[in-house]
Formats: C-alpha cells, structure tokens, sequence
C-alpha cells in the first residue's frame, strides 16, 4: 500500500514558512502580488480569489484588478505595463484563459516584465529554465510544486532514476520535465502519439501524469514502488452521490495504483494546494531579488 503523498500538508508548511520569512524581511521589503481577472468566469473567479486571499494571509500587499470581458488587448496590456512600473508589485499574475477570442494570452503575457512573471510563463523565463539557468528564472508554480513533493519522498534526491511524465503542455509537461532533467533523472515525455504508454510506464520509477483524462493511467501500467504524482484535475459524474452530482478525479486510477505504486499523490489534496503556495514562494522570490535580500529556498 503506497504512501499517500499529503499536498495540503506540505502546502500548508511552504505558506507558513512564506509568512514567517515576509515577516522576518518587513523592514525592509513587503512582497506585492497584482492579480488581473478578465470577465466573470466563475472558475477563474474563484481561483483568482483564493490566490488575493493567501497572499494576504501570508503578509503580502495584495491587490486585484478585474476588467469586463470586452476590455481591448491596448487597455489589458497598458494594466500589466503599469503594474510592470509599480514598485510596490513583485508579482504579476494574469489569470488564463482570457475569454472571447481577441485577446492574446500570448502578447499579454509577452507584456509582463520577466522579473515580475512569478507565474514562469514568458519565454524569458521559460528559456532559462530550458537552459537549466534555473535559480534565475521563475519556473511555473505547478511544475515546482510537483518537484518539492517528489523531494518529500526522495530525500536523497532523483538522481539516475527513471521518470516519465505524460503530457507536454507548457503549463505543466513541458516544465517538469526540465525540472526532472535538472535533478538528474532520465526523463522521458509520452504525449497523445506515444506507442505503447503502459509499457513505457513500466519503466517509470517517477511517473507524473498531466494529461486531462480521467483515470486514464491503470494500476497495472505501473512499476511496483514508483512514486506517482498526479496532476490532472477532472470533473466527473458521481451518481452515488445524488442526482447531478460530480466528483473530482485525477489522470490516474488511484483506487488500483496506491496498492502498486511506493508512493501517490490523491486527488484532491495532492499536486492541486502546491500551486498556489508555490506562487507566494515565487512573489517572496521575487520581492527579494529586487530588494537585494537573501531568498528562502523552497
Ligand atoms: P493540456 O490539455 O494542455 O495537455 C495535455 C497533454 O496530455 C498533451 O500534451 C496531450 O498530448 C497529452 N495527452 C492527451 N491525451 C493523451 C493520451 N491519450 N495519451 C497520452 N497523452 C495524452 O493540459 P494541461 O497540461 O494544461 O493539464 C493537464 C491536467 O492537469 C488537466 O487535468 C488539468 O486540469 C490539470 N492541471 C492541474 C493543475 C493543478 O494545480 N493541479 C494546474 C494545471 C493543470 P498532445 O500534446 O499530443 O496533444
């Protein structure tokens, strides 16, 4: 029976330690987060909430700027130049994806100022940490959050270990995958043309699935022991529960895998609490690094 690797615990500890070390630096820097909402989805709503109310928790100035859904590309990117310009803000944090279809995620997020980009999203950022210059860049805070549970469980580190990681998107797959290849595993990325998936995660000793399919990795795909950390976050049917209810699955059977695998993420409660702690970790990084002061590692 695997262990159940507990994200909500180790996010709770990576906040705590956030506010601690803001408190610690008050003197002399208070990290400032702006988050940006377009429209009114309410997924995005909720998400863009939780994120303005940790950082308040941790200390941080906080602030939200919400644009109606037909704001123009020219207002939305003057918004980020300005925030680019506000010394009082370390972080910028645009929430994706941007409704209708005039916006451009991309020339948005172009916008941002690279040392302020704690979601790791521009190419400046994702450059460097493709060319492993990674204590200078911000790396996406799912991908990070990954790393630091995969770390609970391998103390000793990763080194030479296999790891597969389904998915290849630049959110997720493609981030962790330069986050295990730093950490010296042998990385192997299987996406939706990938012959013989099971057989390829077999060899898995680090299986991460970012994939968005529910339940889609079987228990008998994985090497008995591997450590399985599960990104994906689906919505399905749970009729048991009553008429019309759903319930939130991951990409990997959990019931079948934790009896293989050595270790496992659930889901909720895994991969899904890390992200936005591992962005109050970036915006107190980045507020260090502007104020010249020594960053926590996380
Ligand atoms: P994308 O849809 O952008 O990428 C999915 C990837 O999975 C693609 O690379 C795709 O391959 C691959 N894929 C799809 N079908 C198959 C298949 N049958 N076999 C093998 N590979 C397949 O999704 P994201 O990366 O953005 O997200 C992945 C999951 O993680 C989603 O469930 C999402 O909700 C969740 N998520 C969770 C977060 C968290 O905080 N825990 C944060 C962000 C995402 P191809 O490239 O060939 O199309």
């Amino acid at each position: 029976m695997a262990e159940i690797i507990d994200g909500k615990a180790v996010a709770a500890e990576i906040v705590a330690k956030v506010g601690a070390y803001t408190a610690s630096i008050a003197a002399t820097v208070t990290p400032g987060l702006a988050t940006v909402l377009v429209g009114e989805d309410p997924a995005s709503q909720v998400y863009v909430a939780s994120k303005s109310r940790m950082a308040k928790e941790c200390g941080f100035h906080s602030v939200q700027h919400t644009l109606p859904a037909d704001v123009s590309q020219a207002e939305l990117t003057a918004l980020v130049e300005q925030l680019n310009a506000d010394p009082a803000i370390h972080g910028i944090l645009v929430q994706l994806p941007l409704p209708g279809t005039t916006l451009s995620e991309r020339e948005t997020i172009a916008a941002i100022a690279p040392e302020k980009d704690v979601d790791g999203l521009h190419d400046i950022n994702i450059g460097r940490l493709a060319s492993g210059r990674i204590e200078e860049a911000f790396v996406p805070c799912t991908p990070k959050g990954c790393m630091v549970l995969i770390d609970k469980v391998h103390p000793e580190g990763i080194s030479g270990l296999n790891a597969v990681v389904i998915g290849r998107s630049n959110l997720v797959g493609r981030p962790i995958a330069a986050l295990l290849q730093h950490a010296n595993a042998t990385v192997t990325v299987a996406h939706s043309r990938t012959r013989d998936l099971p057989a390829l995660c077999a060899k898995a000793d680090i299986l991460i699935a970012a994939i968005g399919r529910p339940q889609m990795v079987q228990g008998d795909w994985i090497k008995p022991g591997a450590t399985v950390i599960d990104v994906g976050i689906n919505r399905i049917p749970a009729p048991e529960k009553g008429e019309g209810k759903t319930r939130l699955v991951g990409d990997v059977d959990f019931a079948a895998a934790k009896n293989v695998a050595g270790a496992i993420t659930p889901v909720p409660g895994g991969v899904g609490p890390m992200t936005i702690a591992m962005l109050m970790a970036n915006t107190l990084t980045s507020a260090c690094r502007a104020a010249g002061v020594d960053q926590p590692q996380f």
